[in-house]
């Protein structure tokens, strides 16, 4: 650090200069993320709430009755209005709480989790942390968990069944339902990951298509992880995690001495809570309709590009369910597309499960892009 300080304009100058190398989602050249450009309504309520901390509820109640309102509101898209549980930095601890939850519930001797092969690698991080033991369970033809390879996992060790509502790799939705049965039955803790799909997927059959079930209405489903900062267009960081009883909050409830309110359930302390307000403020504004558009129109330029890929040769791994594409292409690694496509400015991701290059067409992708991406995608061709 200098002495002294240095002026703000010449601050700015310096941070604008960082900035421009860095992508945006504008550009339209982001095609392998998740995340998407905020929605202005969504930025400027953040803006305003930048100082509201939620891990001190007391002192912010305005900021905590939106975030009521948030969890209320999204327990209703998902099949129950009186849910529990909180707005926070992402899929990623809202998985990691959903594992806390389900662990301290039971309080066994060397715990499971039972997780699809097509989980999201935060289960990873869960369960190093939680010291869970984690199985993975076998896909079928269409990339979805296998029931039986769930069923033969489960033990008296199993302490979380875990089930995916939009993979992250190829956007499928794991037969929810057959799961929610299992879990019931045995009495095991059922968690449902749907950071990815919980934003398009009840939109999506409220338009007509014809998407799984995979919410509270089932009733073996315990908690639901929901990304407002992906399909949601919140600005990065805001996750959620609904539970669907208090007891899976108080089971990880510690007492917080100091503060405006007595127990604390999240991982976090200090917890912004502008993700909340922006978060409130999307809801408000977009309404079901806003966010019907939203998802409809991603998944028609899911079809223009998949039949464009298909026209130009290559190969899909699968009909996409959701907004993600995922193909190869014969007698060329998936590695060798994405970087011919990275030498033409298009940022791709490379998915693992199989191999394939994979596309997620995000909000800030529009048909232009996706026409101009099909050219290049003709000219790697061989
Ligand atoms: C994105 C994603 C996550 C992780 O969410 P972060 O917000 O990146 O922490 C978890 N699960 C699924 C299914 C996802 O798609």
């Amino acid at each position: 650090m200098e002495e002294k300080g240095i002026t703000k304009d010449r601050v700015f100058e310096l941070l604008r200069n960082y900035k421009k190398r860095d992508m945006t989602h504008r550009s339209g050249r982001i095609l392998g993320s998740m995340c998407t450009c905020p929605h202005e309504v969504g930025l400027k309520a953040y803006h305003m709430f930048l100082e509201s901390n939620l891990g001190d509820p007391g002192l912010f109640q305005g900021t905590k009755t939106m975030e009521n309102e948030v969890i209320a509101t999204l327990g209703q898209l998902l099949g129950k209005s009186d849910v529990y549980g909180h707005i926070i930095t992402g899929g990623t601890e809202a998985n990691i709480m959903a594992m806390r939850a389900a662990r301290n519930m039971c309080r066994i001797e060397d715990p499971e989790i039972i997780v699809p092969k097509s989980a999201h690698f935060s289960f990873k991080k869960a369960a190093d942390i939680l010291c869970l033991n984690m199985r993975e369970a076998q896909l079928d033809s269409q990339y979805r968990v296998d029931i039986n390879s769930v069923k033969e996992l489960i033990s008296d060790k199993t302490v979380a069944v875990v089930g995916i509502a939009g993979t992250t790799e190829l956007g499928k939705i794991d037969p929810i339902e057959e799961l929610s049965d299992i879990c019931l039955e045995r009495e095991i803790f059922f968690h449902v990951d749907a950071a990815f799909g919980g934003f398009s997927i009840p939109f999506l059959n409220q338009v007509g298509y014809d998407l799984p079930k995979f919410d509270f209405s089932l009733p073996g489903v315990c908690s639901v992880t929901i990304d407002p900062h992906k399909m949601g267009l919140a600005p990065i960081p805001t996750g959620g995690i609904l539970f669907r009883d208090k007891s899976y909050l108080d089971v990880m409830s510690v007492e917080t001495p100091y503060l405006t309110e007595e127990n604390q359930s999240t991982i976090v302390g200090t917890r912004t809570g502008a993700s909340t307000a922006a978060t409130w403020a999307l809801l408000k504004h977009l309404g079901s309709e806003g966010y019907q558009k939203i998802a409809s129109r991603c998944m028609e330029l899911t079809k223009l590009l998949s039949q464009g890929i298909k026209d130009t040769g290559f190969q899909l791994i699968t009909e996409p369910q959701l907004n993600i594409v995922a193909f190869t292409g014969e007698g060329i690694a998936p590695c060798d597309i994405a970087k011919l496509l990275d030498e033409k400015g298009w940022a791709v991701s490379i998915a693992s499960h199989p191999k394939s290059v994979r596309i997620i067409v995000m909000p800030h992708v529009k048909e232009e892009h996706i026409t101009a991406f099909l050219e290049d995608l003709k000219d790697i061709r061989y």
